[in-house]
């Protein structure tokens, strides 16, 4: 499966790309915007496209032709202000989903963040935030496209242990990137999957059978 990862440097993406280059199913093209991030990743044997996110759509559909699935793992982070969270989480994510239609990709997974498709649990210190992930996932939800809407807890660092809980709606808690990075790869393994939306922390599941009792 080909595979483009939209916000390939960030922490959840570099370790997708890593475990797809590991995994005989996937053939990942990482998509990043600066000249100096391409190196790791072809050291990693990964394909690389260099686009940013605040460009046009026919570019970004130009680096998903050709691929099975497109993955938006992308964000702006917590140092930037709502300006950028609208452009990136939100606008970045849309035109990713149009860029995927253009280039007739169905499948699209994203990663979102707990609790959005609730308003009544958006952050109240950045209701902004919560509001771009909201609409991007709603967007996704109502495209034509075989998605899948990935919404983890608060992210941590630590080693993953492959041990999840989802549903439609989980109490709030945490999650490893790298699980989070496993749940992307076994969703676009698992047709099942297509059509769902789920919160995600750390559980007591396997990742695998996780997502078949979505
Ligand atoms: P991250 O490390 O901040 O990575 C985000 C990536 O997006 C970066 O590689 C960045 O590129 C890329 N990006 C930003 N602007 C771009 C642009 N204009 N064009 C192309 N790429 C652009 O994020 P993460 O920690 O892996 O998290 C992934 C997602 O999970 C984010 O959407 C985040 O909001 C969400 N999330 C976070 C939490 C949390 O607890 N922090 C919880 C739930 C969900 P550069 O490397 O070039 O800067």
């Amino acid at each position: 499966m080909k595979v483009l990862i939209v916000g390939a440097n960030g922490q959840i993406g570099k370790q997708t790309v890593e475990k797809m280059v590991n995994d005989d199913v996937f053939t990942p093209t990482a998509m990043v915007r600066k000249e100096e991030q391409v190196k790791a990743f072809q050291d990693m044997g990964a394909e690389t496209v260099l686009q940013d996110l605040e460009g046009q759509v026919e570019d970004i559909a130009a680096a998903a032709k050709g691929k099975d699935a497109v993955v938006f793992a992308a964000g702006s982070g917590g140092h930037t202000g709502a300006d950028k969270t609208m452009m990136i989480d939100m606008d970045g994510a849309i035109k990713s989903m149009e860029a995927a239609e253009r280039a007739g990709v169905k499948r699209f997974v994203i990663v979102s963040a707990i609790g959005v498709y609730d308003r009544n649990k958006w952050m109240s210190k950045a209701p902004y935030y919560s509001a771009a992930k909201h609409y991007a996932d709603e967007w996704l939800m109502r495209s034509g496209l075989d998605y899948t809407v990935i919404r983890p807890g608060g992210l941590k660092n630590d080693r993953g242990n492959g041990q999840i809980k989802v549903a439609k709606e989980v109490e709030r808690g945490e999650i490893p990137r790298e699980d989070v990075a496993e749940t992307i790869l076994a969703s676009l393994k698992d047709e099942g999957t297509i059509g769902k939306d789920f919160d995600m922390i750390s559980g007591t599941d396997d990742i695998a059978d996780a997502l078949k009792r979505l």
